[in-house]
């Protein structure tokens, strides 16, 4: 069974803020130290492709008030030449200017295949009319949207951003637009996440980050929507390996074919058409 894997970070121990640093060494020191091992992108893609991974997106992330800075670009520069690997952007509204001219020139020039939001950590509300010339950007371009929707333990976070029903006005406004929801709800909104991808067309799930094994706890009737959800691993920085979470995502009493949906055909509807 093939496996994409829709959450990937670039990241090297010096790209995180001091309060980040200080949250590893007390809770995953061993960390530090692997992360830097993939600063070539030629480690990364043999490490994934042992993971059983065929392709990755991966994610820039600016966000200096929580958790780091690793530019667009960067991420551009990394994915260069490596066909597994699957740059997406990220846009901080409260740092960065004419974000949907941005948007465009990194997908039409640069190859960009998908931006990442991360309102909790970059502080605004997804709902802002401020924030809609990217959403529009985005479905004429026709790139999918990963959003952070989830709790997290970084110090700063501000999750009353990051409520999943703002997604309700963004997915009737922009009803060809791709949302796939990172973390799906992980806290207290599984229900609110299950239910919008139910409801709207182009709204997805997306699990990185949460335990594998209960998955069918958080959503009893994950089968029901079973062509709505995507795997993530949200690697480097996971306690397992990518290939445990694909094998314990195997051994789930769902269908086949949702298990196949979301390990593979979900993610590459979404990113390849
Ligand atoms: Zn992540």
């Amino acid at each position: 069974m093939e496996v994409i894997d829709f959450h990937t970070h670039l990241v090297t121990a010096e790209d995180l803020n001091s309060t980040l640093i200080e949250f590893y060494k007390a809770t995953n020191p061993e960390m530090l130290t692997r992360i830097d091992n993939f600063k070539d992108p030629r480690v990364t893609v043999e490490f994934l492709k042992k993971q059983g991974v065929k392709y990755a997106v991966v994610l820039a992330e600016y966000a200096p008030a929580t958790t780091y800075c690793v530019s667009t670009e960067r991420v551009i520069e990394y994915c260069r030449g490596q066909d597994m690997l699957i740059p997406f952007a990220n846009i901080n509204p409260n740092i960065h200017r004419e974000l949907a001219k941005k948007l465009e020139e990194y997908v039409t020039e640069l190859g960009v295949k998908g931006l990442k939001l991360l309102p909790s950590y970059q502080f605004f509300y997804l709902n802002e009319a401020r924030i809609y010339p990217i959403y529009a950007k985005a479905e004429e371009l026709k790139i999918p949207v990963l959003i952070h929707i989830g709790s997290s333990t970084f110090k700063g976070t501000r999750m009353k951003y990051c409520d999943p029903i703002q997604l309700d006005d963004i997915a009737v406004d922009f009803p060809n637009l791709k949302i796939i929801m990172a973390h799906s709800g992980r806290g207290f909104w599984y229900d609110a996440c299950f239910f919008l991808s139910r409801f709207h067309k182009n709204v997805y799930m997306e699990i990185s980050g949460l335990p594998p094994k209960n998955l069918i706890n958080y959503f009893p009737e994950l089968d029901k929507n079973g062509e709505k959800v995507v795997f993530g691993s949200d690697w480097p920085a996971i306690p397992s390996s990518i290939r445990e979470n694909v094998e314990v995502i195997k051994s789930l009493p769902l269908s086949t074919k949702t298990i196949e949906g979301i390990l593979y055909k979900n993610a590459e509807r979404i990113l390849f058409g």
